[in-house]
This record gives C-alpha cells, sequence and structure tokens, in this order.
C-alpha cells in the first residue's frame, strides 16, 4: 500500500468530530495524486452523505455544466480531486445545511493537498472554502469580481447550488465573462492529462 492509499484510508475511517455529526461520519471525498483540477467545496449534503457520491445532485449539475465536463470525466480522481472544508454531512439547521465541521480542515486540510502537486488548477466554492484559500477576500462576491487575480491557478466560485438563483440572476456577468475562461481552462488541463497518461509514440520509419 502507498503512503497516499494509507492516507486516504486514515481519512475515511476517521471519527474525530463524530459527536457532533447527527447522521454519523462518512468522509466523502475523491482524490489522486495525479488530479489536476481540484474542487474546495463546503460540506455534502444529506443526499451525497447517502450515496457517498460528491456533488451527485442539482449543485453537480450545475457545476459540472460550468466546468463542461461529462459525468465520468468529473468523476475520474487522476482528473478530479474534490476536497470539502468538512468531508462529513454537517446535519441541517433552520436555515438549510449546516456549516462545515471545523475540526476537519486543521485535521486533514495540509496533508491533503501536501499530496496534491499535480493540480493546476483550484476551484474555491462558497464562502467556507473561500476563508481558508483566498482569506483575503471579505465577501464571495468580491472575491468573484476579482477573478482574474488568481487566474489561471485559482478562481473562486459562488456555490452552484440552486439556493444561489438570486446571486447568478444579480451577477449576469459572471455567466458572460468568467465561464467561457473556465471552460476553456478545464478542456486544456484535460487535454494535457491526456497527453501525460498516452505512452510515447516510438518513432517511425
Ligand atoms: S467531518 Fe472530518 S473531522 Fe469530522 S469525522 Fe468527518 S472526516 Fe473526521
Amino acid at each position: 500500500m502507498t503512503d497516499f492509499d494509507a492516507l486516504l484510508r486514515e481519512v475515511r475511517r476517521c471519527t474525530i468530530c463524530a459527536d457532533h455529526l447527527p447522521a454519523g461520519p462518512r468522509p466523502v471525498v475523491q482524490m489522486d495524486p495525479r488530479a489536476r483540477i481540484l474542487i474546495a467545496g463546503q460540506a455534502p449534503g444529506r443526499r451525497v452523505h447517502e450515496s457517498g457520491v460528491p456533488f451527485d445532485d442539482p449543485s453537480g449539475d450545475r457545476l459540472r455544466d460550468w466546468l463542461g465536463l461529462e459525468r465520468d470525466e468529473f468523476y475520474d480522481p487522476s482528473l478530479v480531486a474534490i476536497l470539502p472544508m468538512g468531508f462529513c454531512y454537517p446535519g441541517t439547521g433552520k436555515s438549510g445545511d449546516r456549516p462545515p465541521r471545523p475540526e476537519c480542515a486543521p485535521a486533514w486540510r495540509e496533508r491533503l493537498l501536501g499530496v496534491l502537486d499535480g493540480v493546476r488548477l483550484t476551484l474555491v466554492l462558497g464562502r467556507w472554502a473561500l476563508a481558508y484559500h483566498l482569506p483575503d477576500y471579505q465577501t464571495l462576491t468580491e472575491a468573484v469580481e476579482d477573478w482574474e487575480r488568481h487566474w489561471p491557478e485559482v478562481l473562486p466560485l459562488p456555490h452552484p447550488s440552486p439556493r444561489n438563483r438570486a446571486w447568478f440572476k444579480r451577477n449576469a456577468w459572471f455567466e458572460t465573462d468568467v465561464l467561457p475562461s473556465l471552460r476553456r481552462r478545464v478542456h486544456e488541463l484535460v487535454e494535457d492529462g491526456r497527453a501525460i497518461d498516452r505512452p510515447p509514440t516510438s518513432p517511425s520509419g
């Protein structure tokens, strides 16, 4: 077993904040050291907790559309790593899902990010990931408006949840200005990864 496999196994067995998780621990992460794209999200919702498949919901459909990725590409860990700020479903409060458990990032994040040295684009999704990955910004809108500052290595994005419909409507420039560049970059990284995976052709003649 490689060090990476051992680390992932450790994560999957984690129970650090089990006492605070109404549905119990079930870390939902997707990763492989070869991943080119990292999605830094919030925390799984109930549906994802049940299926164990990240972004297997309307938020995921919207996110795949933003990226221009088919499901099989999105769920290929050698292309896309998915590490939310909290790996387990934190339960639901009065106004929707609770925030990611605060124990999770200090326990795991740096160790896992340290393994992902092939990542060329980090997508920072929603305010909890923003506070960790791009802490200079006060609000998500401020960060997304300033998206070219960290491009093409890091891109802050609004959470693709249908609950954010009002934000998408208020900020139509996001679709016209940001998404075409994002799709182009993702396409390049997919092609780049395929070229690396392809065995070199032997000289003919
Ligand atoms: S949320 Fe994170 S720290 Fe808490 S049990 Fe799950 S993996 Fe462990």
